[in-house]
């Protein structure tokens, strides 16, 4: 079974492509677009095939003053299963930062301290302010709707064109300050800002699908550490809220020693196994 998962890993780019193209097809839209993605992306995107999580949870909490429980159990059923997998492999936003990180310029290391703000972005930007003024103020000022829905909308339609005023600057601006900081930094949104990312976080230490380090065969040579796209000391942590199950770590131990189990797996593996 590590082979598959070493094989896999290798292929990674691949999947990414193609989790863009499936989730932005256009022409699922008539069947799927009431539909929670498993990512984040813009339901406002012209060509995206399903609803973006957070923008329907701001809806049913805003507008209609509602629980929303059907977005949060097929999100918590998602995180049960793989944790943040979806960050790793299916998200377009988490695509394009690590797109943007490859610019040849010098890079700046950001250790994972402070990253409890995703928290408060969920809680005051996704459910709070909603509440109050019932608006979906997270995607108001998301810079993956701006990339995915407001540009190609200005650019494509001339109506919304003349519409954009001064806050489509300010959205602009956010989207560029967030390109600058993802292009030295590795995925600063998915680290320190994405709702959807928070509500996963927690599943890391829960999910069915999980890593595991054999401690007595690891040299703490740190390679882990060095590959991973959100800075995971990973041979002193493996399930760590941040973890985005990219599988880099795992490509790239040299001894081997970092692993991917199912639960029953881990279960064994608790009882001595
Ligand atoms: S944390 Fe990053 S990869 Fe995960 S949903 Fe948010 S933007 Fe996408
Ligand atoms: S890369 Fe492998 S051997 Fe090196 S510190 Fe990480 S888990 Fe240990
Ligand atoms: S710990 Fe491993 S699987 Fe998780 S994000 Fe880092 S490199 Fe990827």
């Amino acid at each position: 079974m590590q082979r598959f998962w070493h094989w896999l890993a290798k292929r990674r780019a691949i999947v990414q492509v193609l989790s863009a193209i499936g989730l932005n097809s256009y022409v699922t839209q008539a069947v799927t677009k009431g539909l929670p993605c498993p990512a984040l992306n813009c339901y406002a995107c012209p060509a995206a095939s399903f609803a973006c999580p957070i923008g329907s949870i701001q809806h049913v909490v805003g507008a209609q003053h509602q629980v929303p429980f059907y977005v949060l159990g097929v999100v918590g059923l998602v995180g049960a299963l793989v944790g943040r997998g979806s960050c790793g492999w299916l998200c377009p936003f988490g695509w394009v930062q690590e797109l943007v990180y490859k610019l040849p310029i010098p890079k700046l290391r950001l250790p994972n301290r402070f990253n409890w703000t995703r928290y408060v972005v969920l809680a005051v930007l996704v459910f709070v302010i909603p509440i109050i003024t019932r608006e979906t103020w997270f995607c108001k000022l998301c810079p993956a709707g701006t990339l995915e829905g407001g540009i190609p909308w200005v650019i494509i339609s001339a109506d919304i064109r003349q519409m954009a005023g001064t806050f489509y600057w300010i959205k602009l601006g956010i989207l560029g300050g967030f390109l600058a900081w993802m292009s030295v930094t590795r995925r600063p949104f998915c680290r320190w800002v994405c709702p959807l990312g928070a509500l996963w976080a927690p599943f890391n230490r829960v999910s069915a699908m999980r890593l595991s380090v054999d401690q007595d065969t690891c040299i703490r040579c740190n390679r882990c550490q060095e590959v991973c796209p959100v800075n995971i000391r990973v041979h002193e942590n493996p399930n760590d809220s941040a973890c985005i199950r990219c599988l880099a770590c795992v490509r790239e131990c040299p001894k081997s020693c970092i692993t991917v189990g199912t639960l029953n797996w881990s279960l064994e593996t608790d009882r001595g196994g």
